[in-house]
């Protein structure tokens, strides 16, 4: 009898253009296994965002095989269902965490403990971080050029089909994933969460689809416009490996090649956007510290003096500048909030509030759907201006200034700030400008049913750039 093999999936829910399944698939009879890990990542655990996501990605995976769910450390799960099946080879996706080397290491010390084969692959990134180097050999600490290294090592590597296999027959104790606690309770305040995503592959292949043949076009030009619907929101779908980078690439370059005056400026920023991502990892990878500790070291002397309860009003939508306000709200009501408004609301914390990065970025893990070690660290450190190849310091968006430029009628504001959504254009951005006559008509009362300012922003501005002059002759 030919003894099974086990699929340890990861963040690789998934079962195209996944080397890891179909090698366990190749190998034998597949046992597929989830390990639920809140020991090992310590507090970067799942966020409550990304338990909601997992919970319905499990669903939807364990609806095209059967899945075995357990919860625990993986090394200790594996070695226990090594021992209960026979199994003679582990397969497994890479992960990029710190913890993730050691850890798979550990697991391999399981395997070969029960006379297992281990085998890890590549597949959540399109390049493994110490394939590119700079003409030193060393990481690069830049982004353009390693965007051009990138894409100097060639197209994506060759996606794999759907692998024809058999699930093992025998019986192994598994989970209930009703039990694991990942939804919310009462308050359920994901509910909005399910009109914006199907999470799982089916999800994915379908917003990618949608994206091509709707998105690519506009995105060269509309991807910074929070009002339009013009980048793919494949984040959470690659975060948990639904889809993989590699997959994407090639859609997109199938349809360009397809279509090349309409499509060829949108698909290069989009490849360049996955490049970000990779980028992100390959920070992470070589300077694992950088989800706590700023990168320019300097900055770790920062004279933060932001309070608590600014952060709630920040957390909570409350701040006073619409196009913030807006994408706190549209965080919290659907776990995502557009690429430039995150850049706003960053800066607003850090610069106009004198808030540590951190604690935006830990706000972020708990309520993105994309919550991500690799790019929430790197994004953050880079509007902080304490990253590598980060935004410089002094540069601090004005969120006025930002919203009448990417929301120019207003439309993502009065979406998101319904109070606001009577307001005409010219104050929609900034409300506390607008005649008393005004405001009354469009029926806002600031103070009352819409906060004034928590900050005077040029004051704002200028604390900022005085904190900075502290830690700048030291840089
Ligand atoms: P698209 O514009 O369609 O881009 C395609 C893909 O490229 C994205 O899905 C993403 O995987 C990648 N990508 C795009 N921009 C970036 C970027 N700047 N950095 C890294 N990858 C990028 N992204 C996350 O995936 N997880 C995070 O936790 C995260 N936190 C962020 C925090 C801050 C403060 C900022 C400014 C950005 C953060 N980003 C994060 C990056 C970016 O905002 C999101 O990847 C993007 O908004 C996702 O939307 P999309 O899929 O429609 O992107």
């Amino acid at each position: 009898m030919v003894s099974p093999s086990l699929m340890w999936f990861r963040q690789d829910l998934r079962l195209a253009d996944n080397a890891a399944l179909t090698a366990a698939a190749a190998a034998g009879p597949v046992i597929s296994l989830f390990i639920l890990d809140d020991e090992t990542p310590g507090e970067w655990r799942f966020g409550s965002a990304s338990r909601w996501w997992l919970h319905r990605s499990l669903e939807a995976l364990g609806t095209r095989l059967p899945l075995v769910l357990r919860r625990g450390r993986p090394e200790h799960v594996i070695g226990d269902v090594l021992a209960l099946t026979g199994a003679s080879s582990v397969h497994f996706t890479r992960d990029y965490a710190p913890w993730s080397g050691p850890l798979e290491r550990r697991v391999k010390d399981a395997c070969e403990g029960a006379g297992a084969a281990c085998h890890r692959y590549a597949g959540f990134l399109l390049h493994e971080p110490e394939a590119i180097r700079n003409g030193a050999g060393d990481p690069y600490r830049v982004y353009t050029p390693f965007s051009k290294a990138c894409f100097a090592a060639g197209e994506a590597r060759p996606q794999k089909p759907v692998p024809e296999f058999a699930a093992w027959q025998g019986k192994i104790r598994s989970e209930r994933l009703e039990d694991w606690g990942l939804l919310p309770v009462e308050p359920d305040w994901a509910a909005g969460f399910r009109d914006h995503w199907t999470p799982g592959e089916a999800g994915a292949e379908a917003r990618l689809e949608a994206f091509i043949a709707q998105g690519l076009a506009l995105y060269a030009d509309e991807r910074d416009r929070p009002d339009r619907e013009a980048t793919s929101r494949l984040s959470p779908h690659l975060h948990f490996g639904e889809v993989s980078p590699a997959q994407c690439w090639h859609a997109v370059r199938r349809a360009q090649f397809a279509d090349p005056a309409r499509l060829d400026r949108g698909a290069e920023k989009f490849l360049k956007e996955l490049l970000w991502r990779e980028f992100s990892y390959h920070l992470l990878h070589h300077w694992p510290s950088i989800p706590e500790k700023p990168f320019r070291p300097e900055f770790a002397d920062f004279p933060w003096s932001g309070n608590p309860g600014a952060l709630r009003a920040w957390q909570r939508g409350q701040t006073g500048y619409p196009i913030v306000d807006a994408g706190m709200r549209e965080l919290w009501a659907t776990g995502i909030m557009h690429n430039r408004v995150r850049m706003i609301a960053a800066s607003f914390l850090i610069k106009d509030l004198l808030i540590p990065w951190q604690e935006g970025e830990r706000w972020f893990w708990d309520t993105l759907v994309d919550a991500d070690l690799a790019s929430n660290a790197a994004s953050w450190q880079w509007v902080a201006g304490s990253g590598a190849d980060a935004a410089p310091y002094f540069r601090i968006f004005n969120p006025v200034l930002q919203g009448e430029k990417f929301d120019p009628r207003g439309d993502y504001v009065r979406r998101w700030v319904p109070e606001l959504s009577r307001l005409p254009d010219p104050f929609i951005h900034r409300p506390w400008e607008a005649p008393q006559p005004v405001l009354a008509e469009a029926g806002v009362e600031l103070g009352q049913n819409y906060p004034h300012p928590i900050v005077d922003h040029g004051q704002a501005r200028d604390r900022a750039l005085a904190a900075f002059q502290e830690i700048k002759g030291s840089a």
